[in-house]
């Protein structure tokens, strides 16, 4: 299908048809949804960025008084949009998302697996709360992980990363298991319109199409460069759950994080995940002490494994010669 950038559709005998204004719905964005919803298992709605989706679902689903549990070292930008809406009632709790959560909390979010800590939940713990249970499977992708069918309620996808797969589409996404709770969050998004637009949900429609081809490959060398990365003598922790592209390391502080951030040459120093091209950053930047001084995150794109690791061998074999000041 090709892009429909209109936000009118002319009503016909003077009834308005399935599409009448965009920030209703409009074609390219109903035809992603369809998609999403096929590879989830589930009822998909897109948004204007991940986070308009994390602010959709918390404000659609909860009111004031409400707690979120939320899952310690889950992507940082989710507990500062919910500190951001604490001024309107929201409170959330950091919890263990490998054990149960806490009690008398009106929403559960977990994260599969954990940015950048890459834990992931136990579904049955959460899943026997009364309360529903959120899943940001942002990292996992359907290809490896559809939440629904191990009890959640809702998937939230940032579906700038794996999904629309080439850094140039902000773009977020809740799967629904129930329709009624999709109707309501459409509501939602219609009224406070944080909609996404026909182009980047074209890049994603796009994007859907070589999903698996890309995350096979991207879990492949992931799988190689954490096995050798975890041999290396600079290297103290590694983190990697087995699948996916995402993974973490440890090197020793902050001044040795930044001689590998500078010294690369072929993976990109620059935040975000997901993407075609490799890209890794120390997580201190945005995260402070929330995080390991020297924990480096990469994203493992589509270059061929050798080269990737060539270059993050140079990268960290620069750390013998740095003059630590
Ligand atoms: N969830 C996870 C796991 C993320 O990594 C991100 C962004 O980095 C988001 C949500 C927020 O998505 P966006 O940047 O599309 O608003």
């Amino acid at each position: 299908m090709s892009v429909d950038r209109s936000t009118i559709w002319p009503y016909r005998d003077g009834e308005p048809g399935d599409f009448y204004y965009s920030r209703y719905g409009h074609p390219t964005g109903v035809e992603a949804e369809r998609r999403l919803g096929e590879l989830d298992r589930g009822h998909a709605l897109l948004f204007a960025s991940g986070t308009g989706a994390v602010t959709a679902l918390a404000l659609a689903l909860l009111s004031p008084g409400d707690t979120i549990a939320l899952a310690a070292g889950a992507y940082y930008g989710t507990g500062v949009t919910f500190d951001e809406l604490a001024r309107w009632g929201l409170r959330h709790v950091e919890f263990d998302q490998t054990g149960p959560p806490p009690e008398g909390v009106q929403l559960v979010w977990l994260e599969a697996p954990s940015n950048p800590f890459l834990t992931m939940p136990d579904f049955t713990a959460a899943t026997a709360h009364p309360a529903p249970v959120v899943v940001d499977a942002t990292a996992a992708t359907p290809i490896h992980l559809r939440p629904l069918e191990h009890g959640a309620d809702f998937v939230l996808h940032s579906a700038t990363k794996y999904l629309a797969g080439h850094d140039d589409a902000l773009l977020g996404a809740v799967v629904c298991k129930r329709e009624e709770d999709a109707s309501r969050l459409k509501e939602f998004r219609t009224r406070s319109g944080i909609v996404a637009a026909p182009d980047p949900s074209y890049l994603l429609l796009r994007g859907l199409k070589t999903l698996e081809l890309r995350v096979r490959r991207q879990t492949e060398s992931a799988t190689e460069l954490a096995r050798r990365l975890e041999q290396h003598p600079a290297v103290h922790t590694v983190r990697y759950p087995g699948f996916g592209g995402l993974l973490s390391f440890d090197v020793a502080g902050a001044q040795e994080a930044r001689q590998v951030e500078t010294s690369l040459r072929l993976i990109t120093n620059a935040t975000s995940l997901g993407g075609v091209d490799s890209v890794l950053e120390a997580r201190a930047r945005w995260e402070g002490d929330r995080v390991p001084a020297g924990l480096l995150r990469l994203s493992v794109g589509l270059e061929p494994v050798e080269e990737l690791w060539k270059d993050l061998d140079q990268a960290l074999a620069s750390l013998r010669d740095m003059k630590l000041t």
